[in-house]
């Protein structure tokens, strides 16, 4: 089946190379959400350990800060030495790397008391926002401030987180701070594993940045209220989603978190650029791969549907040239044999007349000898074409028989059609008006004997041929040049022996001469 249809296995090889990509597409497409699910895993815990680290560094600083207001209610410490009431103090103060100080003030802002130095240094501190709003309202409880440099410390940028200090009357008594450097947020940020344009950010939730990764310094302390990615941060307590950053114009993955009951907002996020990277190099490998191998399905498939094809083509020819007349470019004996066969059956199957004209040319031995082989073969190509040519209704079939023999197959024709398409063939012959002096006729001429199957007398497609073949007899025996149907051999021998032959009652002649 497939051998006879080079272009299936094209097709089939069309489907197997789309199945194979469709299978790669998905498997990338697969690969690709797994890339993605990594990153927003990998994106979560580094979310949750930043915010568990600050959180819990906070409330032990908060702790700190409690402390400091708890000892300076406990009577009498006012009144100790300077040094056991530093040590009463800030006994319980964290003293760790990025911690500042921490500091006691009144309600000028003036420095009472100070962790890191004794006397404490004489600035005032009244302007900074964790003093005012303390001062202004009694209820904040834990503050922390919008990053600034201390003045009486380093000159590193730090925040302060405060607590307000309350008279036993509920007046406001002065606060206590501590400040934090932000350094401490840099490094925690930097030891994260983030790809090299992950970014991780910390603010204040009034929009307020404290830090960022990749650290700038210009960005500490720009506030990003009114950015997409920040209002997407107020809505929820937590969240993730893709968004572009304002301050660099990278799409990110993005999950945050409000920092316990701080007033912070972590966001840590990793570039799709990154999260892609690796799923996108393997695309490419495998995309590659994947096309080169259905380019090379497909190719062997055309290479070998061509080559099929030419093998068809070569077959068909061989079968056309075995089927064929080489001088005439007729049908050959061979497949004139087959094809009366079926069309003999077919007759008897429909019930239909089935006519076959035997034509001989005449004398033509004498024309051979008189004009030469060539010629001979040159006028049975003429005569060959002539019976083409009126032997044209699809289903007959003309074919050259032996030498100067041909015959023709007349499906579902009458006698009388078939004696009509037979005169037409013997006169155009002879309308060729090839001179042949040796004939009767002074020109090449054929006889034709005309049989017709159409009752019991014929039983097969033998007895068929030989009927044709007893009507060409008959026409040569006449005179030839003339056309002469089959008629029952019996009565028609039994009249000839009679002395009768060239009257048969039954048999019809035309004489064009
Ligand atoms: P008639 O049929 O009229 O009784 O006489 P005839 O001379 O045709 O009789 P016959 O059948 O004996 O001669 C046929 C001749 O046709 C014999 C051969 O020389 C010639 N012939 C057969 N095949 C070819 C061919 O392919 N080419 C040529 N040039 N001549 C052929
Ligand atoms: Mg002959
Ligand atoms: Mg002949």
């Amino acid at each position: 089946m497939v051998t006879h249809r080079p272009n299936i296995v094209i097709a089939i090889s069309i489907v197997l190379a789309s199945a194979i990509l469709a299978i790669a597409v998905w498997l990338l497409a697969q690969m690709r959400e797994d890339a993605l699910r990594r990153a927003q895993d990998s994106v979560f815990n580094v979310s949750l350990l930043v915010e568990r680290d600050v959180s819990r560094n906070l409330e032990i600083y908060d702790l700190s800060l409690r402390a400091v207001i708890e000892g300076l209610k406990q009577p009498g410490v006012l009144d100790l030495k300077p040094a056991i009431r530093q040590m009463v103090l800030f006994d319980g103060s964290v003293s760790a790397k990025d911690m500042g100080s921490v500091l006691v003030l009144d309600e000028a802002g003036n420095i009472r008391f100070d962790s890191r130095a004794s006397p404490p240094r004489q600035v005032n501190l009244a302007d900074r926002d964790y003093f005012k709003v303390q001062r202004d309202s009694p209820d904040v409880g834990l503050y922390v401030s919008h990053p600034f440099i201390p003045r009486a410390t380093t000159k590193e940028v730090s925040i302060a987180l405060s607590r307000r200090i309350s008279r036993p009357d509920g007046s406001f008594g002065g606060v206590v701070v501590g400040t934090m450097r932000l350094t401490y947020f840099r490094r925690l940020f930097d030891g994260m594993k983030l790809g090299p344009s992950g970014s991780m950010a910390l603010m204040l939730t009034d929009g307020t940045m404290l830090m960022r990764r990749p650290y700038d310094p210009k960005i500490i302390g720009i506030n990003l209220t009114g950015t997409a990615n920040y209002s997407r941060f107020t809505q929820q307590p937590s969240g993730d989603f893709f968004g572009t950053a304002a301050i660099d114009g990278v799409e990110r993955w993005y999950a945050f978190r409000h920092i316990d009951m701080y007033p912070l907002i972590l966001d840590v996020a990793l570039s799709t650029h990154d999260i892609y990277i690796e799923w996108r190099r393997r695309a490419w490998i495998i995309g590659s791969l994947i096309a080169a191998l259905d380019v090379t399905i497909i190719a062997l498939a055309v290479l070998f549907s061509q080559q099929m094809s030419r093998r068809l083509a070569a077959e068909n020819e061989l079968r056309e040239l075995a089927r064929t007349d080489g001088l005439t470019g007729l049908n050959n004996r061979r497949s004139f044999q087959e094809r009366v066969d079926e069309d003999w059956r077919r007759a008897q199957r429909n019930a239909w007349p089935l006519s076959m004209l035997l034509i001989d040319v005449d004398s033509f031995k004498g024309f051979n000898d008189l004009y030469g082989h060539s010629a001979g073969d040159d006028a049975l190509i003429d005569v060959a074409r002539r019976i083409a040519q009126n032997v044209r209704r699809p289903g007959d079939m003309a074919a050259r028989y032996g030498g100067e023999e041909f015959a023709v197959l007349l499906p579902d024709t009458d006698e009388a059609a078939a004696v009509h398409i037979a005169e037409r063939i013997r006169a155009a012959v002879q309308g060729l008006q090839r001179r042949h002096v040796a004939s009767s006729h002074h020109v090449l001429t054929v006889s034709i004997g005309v049989a017709t199957a159409r009752d019991q007398l014929i039983q097969n497609s033998r007895a068929l041929i030989n009927a044709a073949d007893g009507a060409l007899y008959d026409a040569k025996d006449a005179g030839r040049n003339r056309v002469m149907c089959y008629r029952a051999t019996t009565v028609h021998v039994a009249a000839r022996e009679a002395g009768e032959a060239s009257t048969a009652p039954d048999t019809e002649v035309r004489n064009a001469g």
